[in-house]
């Protein structure tokens, strides 16, 4: 197996007023393709901050992060996006779904800015929402569908450009067993269909069925369990 993803020694110091601090302090980590990856730790850790680095929303401070041999740590603005919008599928925990379109159409969305025809892109989306066992309600809007609805168009819409690496942080937090349940299934899934899927988590249920485990603590790595 490759080292697909490969972070080195990676710091992130965040800076508000004349205050600093390093939410990440020398990260290394490598993720293999086709994995299943959780990362864990307290609250604080700095895990969706690794998260927003691998999906390259943000840059470190110091440090390399390489995905497939780009540095994307180090690539323009503009390239980053471009980048991100061929490769990464992301999944907030704060949802980020469009209030104003349907669910269709926040799934359809990804794929026009990755130039996807029209006419395909409605069949893939319709396929996605029918994947993710929303298709009956694919002309509600967010505000229609319940936490766990939204979260399962979230995972539809993270999946519709067909990009190789889905993030995901906290995809789980606030739904009820039912829909929890099917969120881990829909990542194992994601996987299966050779994606490398990369979370963070605070479930244990979700921890449990990653491959690896990464844990942070104070922004360092304090164990890798496999
Ligand atoms: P986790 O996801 O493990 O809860 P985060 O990566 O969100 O941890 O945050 C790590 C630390 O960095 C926290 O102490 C948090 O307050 C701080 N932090 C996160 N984002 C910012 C930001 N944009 N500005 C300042 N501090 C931040």
């Amino acid at each position: 197996m490759q080292d697909f993803i490969v972070v080195e020694d990676v710091w992130k110091t965040y800076k508000t007023g004349k205050v600093s601090y390093d939410a990440l302090r020398g990260v290394s980590i490598t993720i293999e393709k086709g994995s299943l990856v959780a990362i864990v730790g307290p609250s604080g850790s700095g895990k969706s901050t690794l998260i927003h680095l691998l999906a390259g929303i943000d840059v470190p401070t110091r440090g390399r992060v390489v995905v497939d041999g780009v540095e994307i740590s180090s690539l323009s603005e503009g390239r980053r996006l471009k980048w991100r919008r061929r490769n990464i599928g992301i999944v907030f925990q704060f949802l980020h779904l469009v209030p104003v379109l349907t669910a269709l159409e926040n799934v359809m969305l990804p794929m026009e800015l990755a130039g996807v025809f029209r006419g395909e892109r409605k069949r893939r989306a319709m396929e996605l929402l029918d994947f993710v066992g929303m298709a009956d309600k694919a002309g509600k809007l967010p505000g229609e569908l319940s936490g766990g609805e939204q979260q399962r168009v979230a995972i539809a819409r993270a999946l519709a450009a067909d990009p190789p690496i889905i993030l995901a942080d906290e995809p789980t937090a606030n739904l009820d067993v039912g829909n929890k349940k099917r969120i881990i299934e829909l990542l194992a899934r994601a996987k299966e269909r050779g994606k490398t899927v990369v979370y963070t988590t605070h479930d244990r249920e979700l921890a449990e069925i990653a491959e690896v485990r990464i844990v942070l603590r104070d922004g360092r790595v304090e164990g890798v369990e496999r």
